[in-house]
C-alpha cells in the first residue's frame, strides 16, 4: 500500500467530532475467515486512518479487493453509523445494490432492515437501517429533497472508474456538500472507490477539490490470467462465435466456472442462453476455431458429459435470478454465466476460470444531428478488456478467450470516456435545474461537458416549457456564452421524475394531460425500441436467397402499407402507424406467429410490451403528486425563432405520408442517407403550433423572408421541433402492470 496524497495547499478540514466508539460485529467464523484473505483488511488501519483525518479519501484496488464488501464494515464498526448519521453506498448499476447489500447483510450477520437497499421502485430500507446501498440515481433524487444528505455520516461513490454520468454529479455535488456540512458542525465524509488507479479526474481538479484527497491504493491478489486472441474477428454473427467458443472450452478443459461476456440482456437471451442450456445434443464439427490450451497442465481433464449449468446475468433480471450466480453450481455441473458488462467489475463470481470476452459494449450514441440518442453496440477499451479478462484469475490461474485478434485489440481506446462527454446533457441538465443548479456551467464536474452541448440542451429545455423562457432583452451572445441561467418550470420538475428523454417525458405530459397516456406511452415505446417492422433492406448471402428476400421485401412493403391503412394513418403519418402496429399486436397477444405473419420484429413487439408497464408505473407514480402540468395560458409572442434545423429535409419514403405529404409535421429523427429523411414523421395542424410551441411562431405581419419551417417552395417540408405530441384517437387495450 502507498499513500499518494500530494501536498495539500491547506490543512484538511477537521471534522469536529470524530467517532470513538467500537461496534463489534458478530460474523460466522467462515466468513471472519474468508475476510482475512481479502487485500482490503490488511490496510484497514491505514484506510480508517485516512477517513479519520480527511473529509474525502480515494480508495483504488482491483476488483475482488474486498472494497464493495469490507468499506462499509469497517466504517460501521468505527461507529460511523452510531451518531445517529447513516453509512451510504452509492453503485451505478442496480444488480450490484441489490446484491451487495444482501451479501454485506449476511456477512455482517445482520437482518436487512439494517443492512439495506433502495433502487428507483424497489427497496427494503427502514428507520433502522445503518448501511444503505442504492443506485447513484437514488442518491441524486435525495440530494433534491435534502441537499446537505443530513441522514448520511458517510457517502461512499463505488464504481467511480466507470464514470456513470450521475457518479460524476454526485461527486461534484458532494465536493460541496462535504465542506458545507462539516462547516455546520454535522461531519460528515466522502469516499471515492475505482478499480483502476486512474483518477486524476477526481483529485487534480482544484475546482471539485481545492486541496486534493489522498488515494489509498489495495494491491489485489491476482493469479495469472493467460489471453488468447482469436487470429480473425467475427464481426457479424458474434454470438455464434461465443456460443462455438464456449462449447469447445467445456468439451476440451478442465473443470472451473465460464464467463461469458456479451453486451446486452438480448444478447445474453437470444446468443447463447438456450442454446447452451440444450449441450447435450450439441455436436461441433469446426476446426476453425482458436483454443490454444498452452500452459494448462492438463492432470484434470475436461469431462464433456457434465452438464454445463447456464445463467445469465444482466441489470433487469430480478434479484433472486441474479443472486444464483453467487451459488455454487449443482454437483456434476460446470458453471457457465452469460453476462452484460455487469460482471465486469460490480460483481465477483466465485470458481470463474474461463472467460469468453465479445470485446463488444453497448453504449449510447448521440446523434448530433438529430439530437437522438440510441444504443449502439462497439468496441470496448483496452482497460475494460482488461478487467474482464481479470475476472479469470480471482481463485487460480485462468483463460481469457478474446473473439477478436491482437490488432484489433491495438486500436480499442486505452480507457472508456466519462460517459458525460459522449451523450446528450439535456435529461442530466434537467436534473441538476431540478435540483436548483441554475449556472450548470459553473458546476465542478469531474469532466466538464461542452460549453455548445450545455447550450443547446438549454434551449431545447426552454422550448420544451422545461425551463423559463430568458429575459427578452438577453442577447444572443449571452445565450452563446452561457450566462443565461433558465429556472425550471412546474412542467420541467414533472418532466425531470419521468425516466426518459425530456422530449419523451414532455409527450408525457401532455399525454397524461390531455387523457391519453396509454396512446402515447404507446408511441413513446415503439419509438425508444425504434425500428418495429421487419428489416427491408437485408443484405442478401446469396442469389437464391436474393430472390427470397426480394419475394419477401414485396411481401413485408405490402404489410407496411397495410399498416399505413387508408384512414387516419394516412393523414397523420407514422406514429399512427406505429400505434395502430403496437395496439393490433398487443388485442392479439403479442405472439410470434402474429408478429411473423404481419411483418413485425417480434423481439421488438416484446420490448415495446416492457417498456409500456414500466412507464405507465413510472408516470402513475409520478402523477399522483403532481396536479396540471401545462400552463393553459398562452405565452406571449416572441421574436425567438430558431429552427433547430437549418437543412432541408425530406420525408423519408418509408412513411405512410411519403405520397401525401402534408403543411406542417413533426419527426422522431432525422437521418442522412443519400438525403437528409425524417423518420416516423407525424402531421400537425397549423392551430396547434401557436398553441404548443409559441416561441417558434412569429405573430404579426408576414415575414419578409418566410421562417424556414413556414415555406415548403423547395416541394419539401421543413419541421418545427421533434416528438412534439398531441391528441390520438385511435382505440389501445389497457397497459398490462
Ligand atoms: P471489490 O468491490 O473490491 O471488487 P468485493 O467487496 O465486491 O470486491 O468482493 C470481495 C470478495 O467477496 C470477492 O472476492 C468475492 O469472492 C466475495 N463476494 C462478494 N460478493 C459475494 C457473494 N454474493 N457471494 C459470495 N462471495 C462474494
Ligand atoms: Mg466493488
Amino acid at each position: 500500500v502507498e499513500t499518494c496524497a500530494p501536498e495539500p495547499k491547506e490543512p484538511p478540514v477537521k471534522t469536529p467530532s470524530q467517532p470513538t466508539v467500537f461496534i463489534p460485529v458478530d460474523r460466522l467464523p467462515e466468513i471472519q475467515e474468508a475476510r482475512l484473505k481479502l487485500p482490503v483488511l490488511a490496510e484497514e488501519q491505514v484506510i480508517m486512518e485516512a477517513v479519520r483525518e480527511n473529509p474525502c479519501v480515494v480508495l483504488c484496488g482491483q476488483t475482488g479487493s474486498g472494497k464493495t464488501t469490507q468499506m462499509p464494515q469497517f466504517l460501521y464498526e468505527a461507529g460511523y453509523a452510531s451518531g445517529g448519521g447513516i453509512i451510504g453506498i452509492t453503485e451505478p448499476r442496480r444488480v450490484a445494490a441489490v446484491s451487495m447489500s444482501h451479501r454485506v447483510a449476511m456477512e455482517m450477520n445482520l437482518p436487512p432492515q439494517v443492512v439495506s437497499y433502495q433502487i428507483r421502485y424497489e427497496g427494503n430500507v427502514t428507520s433502522d437501517t445503518k448501511i444503505k446501498f442504492m443506485t447513484d440515481g437514488v442518491l441524486l433524487k435525495e440530494i433534491q429533497k435534502d441537499f446537505l444528505l443530513q441522514h448520511y455520516s458517510v457517502v461512499i461513490i463505488d464504481e467511480a472508474h466507470e464514470r456513470s454520468v450521475y457518479t460524476d454529479i454526485l461527486i461534484g455535488l458532494l465536493s460541496r456538500i462535504v465542506p458545507l456540512r462539516n462547516k455546520k458542525g454535522l461531519p460528515m465524509k466522502l469516499i471515492i472507490m475505482s478499480a483502476t488507479l486512474r483518477v486524476e479526474d477526481f483529485t487534480e481538479n482544484t475546482k471539485l477539490f481545492p486541496s486534493p484527497p489522498p488515494v489509498i491504493k489495495v494491491d489485489a491478489r491476482q493469479f495469472p490470467v493467460s489471453v488468447h486472441f482469436n487470429k480473425r474477428t467475427p464481426l457479424d454473427d458474434y454470438t455464434g462465435e461465443i456460443f462455438h467458443k464456449t462449447c469447445k472450452i467445456h468439451r476440451m478443459l478442465p473443470p472451473g466456472g465460464i464467463l461469458v461476456f456479451l453486451t446486452g440482456q438480448a444478447e445474453v437471451h437470444t446468443g447463447d442462453e438456450d442454446r447452451l442450456a440444450e449441450m447435450g445434443d450439441y455436436e461441433y464439427n469446426g476446426s476453425d476455431l482458436e483454443l490454444d490450451d498452452d500452459g494448462e497442465d492438463n492432470d484434470e481433464k475436461a469431462d464433456p458429459s457434465i452438464p454445463l449449468y447456464v445463467l445469465p446475468l444482466y441489470s433487469l433480471l430480478a434479484p433472486e435470478q441474479q443472486a444464483m450466480v453467487f451459488r455454487p453450481p449443482p454437483p456434476g455441473t460446470r458453471l457457465c454465466v452469460v453476462a452484460t458488462n455487469v460482471a465486469e467489475t460490480s460483481l465477483t463470481i466465485p470458481g470463474v476460470k474461463y472467460v469468453v470476452d465479445c470485446g463488444r459494449v453497448k453504449k449510447r450514441h448521440y446523434d448530433r444531428v438529430t439530437g437522438v440518442s440510441s444504443f449502439l453496440v462497439s468496441w470496448t477499451s483496452q482497460a475494460s478488456a482488461n478487467q474482464r479478462a481479470g475476472r479469470a484469475g480471482r481463485t487460480e490461474p485462468g483463460h481469457c478467450y478474446r473473439l477478436y485478434s491482437s490488432a484489433v485489440f491495438g486500436d480499442f481506446s486505452e480507457f472508456s470516456e466519462a460517459e458525460i462527454t459522449r451523450r446528450p446533457v439535456e435529461d442530466l441538465l434537467l436534473q441538476m435545474k431540478d435540483l436548483n443548479i441554475d449556472k450548470v456551467v459553473n458546476f465542478p464536474f469531474p469532466t466538464a461537458p461542452s460549453a455548445e452541448a450545455l447550450m443547446a440542451a438549454e434551449q431545447l429545455l426552454v422550448s420544451l416549457g422545461a425551463l423559463k423562457e430568458p429575459p427578452r432583452t438577453a442577447r444572443v451572445q449571452d445565450m452563446k456564452r452561457a450566462k443565461i441561467c433558465c429556472p425550471i418550470t412546474p412542467l420541467g420538475r414533472a418532466m425531470a421524475s419521468f425516466p426518459v428523454a425530456p422530449r419523451y417525458a414532455k409527450m408525457l405530459a401532455l399525454g397524461k394531460q390531455q387523457d391519453c397516456l396509454p396512446y402515447v406511452i404507446a408511441v413513446v415505446a415503439a419509438m425508444t425500441v425504434r425500428e418495429i417492422f421487419e428489416d427491408l433492406e437485408r443484405p442478401a448471402a446469396s442469389e437464391e436467397e436474393s430472390s427470397k428476400l426480394a419475394e419477401n421485401k414485396a411481401r413485408l412493403m405490402q404489410m407496411r402499407r397495410v399498416w399505413a391503412g387508408q384512414g387516419p394513418s394516412l393523414q397523420l403519418g407514422d406514429l399512427m402507424v406505429l400505434m395502430g402496429a403496437v395496439g393490433a399486436c398487443e388485442y392479439a397477444g403479442c405472439t410470434p406467429n402474429f408478429c411473423e405473419q404481419n411483418g413485425l420484429r417480434y423481439k421488438a413487439m416484446l420490448e415495446i410490451r416492457r417498456l409500456r408497464g414500466q412507464l405507465t408505473n413510472a408516470v402513475n407514480a409520478v402523477c399522483s403528486e403532481v396536479g396540471v402540468f401545462v400552463d393553459s395560458k398562452m405565452a406571449p409572442p416572441t421574436e425567438n425563432q430558431t429552427p433547430l434545423l437549418d437543412d432541408t429535409v425530406f420525408i423519408h419514403p418509408s412513411s405512410a405520408l411519403f405520397k401525401k405529404p402534408p403543411e406542417f409535421v413533426v419527426y422522431q429523427e432525422v437521418m442522412e442517407t443519400t438525403k437528409m429523411y425524417m423518420r416516423v414523421v407525424s402531421a400537425v395542424e397549423s392551430e396547434w403550433i401557436p398553441q404548443l410551441l409559441p416561441q417558434y411562431c412569429h405573430f404579426g405581419p408576414p415575414l419578409e423572408t418566410p421562417t424556414p419551417w413556414l415555406c415548403p417552395s423547395t416541394g419539401t417540408i421543413k419541421c418545427l421541433s421533434t416528438s412534439t405530441f398531441y391528441r390520438v384517437a385511435w382505440q389501445l387495450p389497457a397497459v398490462e402492470r
